[in-house]
């Protein structure tokens, strides 16, 4: 299984709950939402460690910033959990289909699931298209039920995995401070 992995934390519980299932799977770390370049570093560092530590094969394709700017450029002034964050999942879940037929993998997956502002059932649909479109199984998840969440916050934690506090681009990064910044008035 190809499994598309947005960061260190969310895989954590993905993995746990697919070794359950006696599913070892492959990373591929495909996120040129990623921004600043030094944001995409530490991310992709903390990914590098899961996967030495756990034993895990890891795929990283840096490069498809052009294409993921394109994807959302008509809805950028949106907020988040908009059209633009749709867009961006479906850029992402794109690529890792087609590297999965590429390279003969049967399965694909993703742990975009894992987090709770992630709506899941629109993540499987489209999961669902890319499996008709590129032949390749898709594995529907949603790795924040049962206390996933939770779960990939304590399992993030005793490994010391650095944990993001926005979701990728830098509008989201913006949308945060002014979030912080207006709650800090209200005080
Ligand atoms: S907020 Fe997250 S999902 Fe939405 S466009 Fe930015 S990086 Fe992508």
């Amino acid at each position: 299984m190809l499994l598309h992995v947005c960061c260190a934390p969310d895989a954590t519980v993905a993995v746990e709950r697919l070794r359950m299932a006696k599913i070892e799977p492959i990373f591929f770390f495909y996120n040129p939402n990623i921004e600043p370049e030094e944001e995409f570093d530490r991310r992709l560092q903390a990914v590098v460690k899961l996967s030495q530590l756990w034993g895990l094969k890891l795929i990283v394709l840096d490069k498809g910033k052009e294409e993921w700017q394109r994807s959302i450029a008509d809805f950028v002034d949106l907020g988040e959990g908009s059209k633009r964050c749709e867009e961006c999942i479906k850029h992402r879940l794109i690529v890792t289909a087609r590297f999965a037929r590429d390279m003969g993998y049967g399965v694909f997956a993703t742990t975009l699931t894992t987090s709770p502002k992630k709506n899941a059932k629109f993540i499987n649909t489209i999961g669902a298209e890319l499996e008709k479109q590129f032949g390749v199984l898709y594995m529907s998840s949603d790795f924040k039920k049962k206390d996933g969440f939770l779960r990939s916050v304590e399992l993030s934690r005793d490994l010391g995995l650095y944990r993001q506090n926005y979701c990728g681009c830098l509008r989201s990064l913006h949308e945060r401070e002014e979030k912080d910044a207006l709650r800090a008035c209200q005080r």
